[in-house]
């Protein structure tokens, strides 16, 4: 690939950089206030923007979208409130979307007018997904839906849910999986919310009784939704890697800031040699990761898909992301376990409106996450193996 910026590209990031300087804003309290945040990024072109125009993108380029992540990312910009719209059921639906779902639905995922979740896992089929269990019977006019699904990001504050549930249970497993648009808002669905370790409540438990999938709302055709989901996991396992180099970047700055700051009995945390050959190999590492994200984008650039490849870069940067915490965990000590307030020089993001999620704390937590989200660090392996060095499947080689 080349890796020069041709003047356009500067000039570009030099737009989005300059947009970004006078458009940041200083919190977003409420749901309302993120949704006017998303609405101004689409506002400015800077969603969905590989997305063909008849359905509102740009179809920009992948560097173009690139270079907005980046530009985010160093600023630490908060993301779109529809962040699961626009990243998966919007590119899902580009692919598998008859014309009148794309109609009606991709342009309100662009403003943030209706927001969407993914419901596919189950409290007994999370790796082993094609074990889902939830039940859509054809029911004439409509599809009859009964089951429960958990890990729901965003469940609380959704519209709308890409469902995966079993239509046919009489053939092999993944073979009798449909993929649906199903409305949150009906009496048959009720969301609890489940509180994590971090005190806040991303994710929630969706339970469906009696509840209703308009015929209209299959996405592709009956017993296709396993190939459909494969489409939705390569979109999110391979997005955006160059902005998280950007964001491990910057945290690793404040990371070495504070070593400046930190004093033990020998002298500042920056001059001990171990401290510092610890943080010249993740810094190593970071440089590793960026050239591991250039690599898809390249991919894109050439107009190919982020295909099993993408699990390379997943289970990198998420397994770094762990390592980079523990280090800063154990350098910070108890400046690293505050989860509220605390000295500036010591506090992950100073400028961050993130509030909790701006600190050393909250990213120590969420890095376990990243190594389970859209199939964890075992599955991301399997799938190398098995799908990009073409090793010899284990026995249940339809897990996700
Ligand atoms: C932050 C976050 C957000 C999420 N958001 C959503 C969402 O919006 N919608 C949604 O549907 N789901 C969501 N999930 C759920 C996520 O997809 C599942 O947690 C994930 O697929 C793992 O499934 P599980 O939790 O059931 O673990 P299990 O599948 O029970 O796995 C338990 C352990 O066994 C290992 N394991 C399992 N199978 C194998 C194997 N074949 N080989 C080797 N090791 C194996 C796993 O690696 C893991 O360590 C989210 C999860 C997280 C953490």
């Amino acid at each position: 690939m080349d890796l020069d910026y041709t003047p356009e590209d500067l000039a570009f990031r030099a737009r989005v950089r300059a947009w970004l300087e006078a458009n940041l804003p200083k919190s977003l309290p409420t749901l309302e206030d993120r949704k006017a945040w998303h609405r101004k990024l689409y506002a400015a072109g800077f969603l969905g923007m590989g997305w063909p125009r008849a359905y509102g993108g740009q179809e920009a380029r992948p560097l173009e979208q690139a270079i907005v992540a980046d530009e985010m990312a160093r600023v630490n910009a908060p993301p779109p409130v529809n962040g699961l719209g626009i990243s998966i059921v919007g590119p899902t639906l580009i692919v598998h979307g008859t014309e009148a779902q794309k109609q009606r639905f991709l342009k309100k995922i662009l403003t943030a007018e209706e927001i969407w979740c993914q419901l596919y896992s189950e409290p007994n089929a999370g790796s082993d997904l094609a074990s889902l269990r939830t039940r859509a019977e054809d029911k004439g006019d409509h599809w009859l839906v009964n089951g429960q699904k958990v890990w729901t990001s965003g469940g609380m504050i959704s519209d709308w849910g890409l469902l995966l549930a079993r239509t046919d249970p009489a053939v092999p497993k993944h073979k009798g999986i449909s993929c649906f648009l199903i409305s949150m808002r009906q009496p048959g669905i009720e969301v609890r919310p489940l509180k994590q370790i971090t005190g806040s409540e991303e994710f929630s438990e969706v339970f469906m009784t009696n509840a209703r999938a308009e015929k209209e709302h299959l996405v592709g055709r009956v017993s296709e939704g396993w190939a459909i989901a494969q489409t939705t996991l390569s979109y999110e396992r391979g997005g955006n890697a160059l902005s998280r180099v950007t964001r491990a970047l910057g945290h690793f700055n404040r990371l070495v800031e504070a070593t400046k700051r930190l004093k033990g009995p020998r002298g500042r945390a920056f001059d001990d040699p171990v401290v510092r050959q610890k943080l010249g190999r993740i810094y190593a590492e970071i440089e590793v990761m960026r050239y591991g994200a250039l690599r898809v984008l390249s991919r894109l650039e050439k107009g190919e898909h982020p295909g099993p490849e993408s699990s390379i870069t997943k289970l990198y940067y998420t397994e770094l992301d762990k390592r980079f915490q523990e280090l800063a965990q154990e350098i910070l000590g108890p400046y690293g376990q505050i989860s509220e307030g605390g000295p500036e020089e010591f506090a992950l993001d100073v400028d961050s409106m993130l509030g909790q999620q701006g600190t050393w704390a909250y990213a120590f937590l969420w890095s376990r996450a990243g190594t389970i989200y859209a199939g964890s660090s075992e599955i991301q392996k399997n799938i190398i193996g098995e799908r990009v060095l073409g090793l010899p499947k284990e026995a249940r080689a339809d897990r996700k």
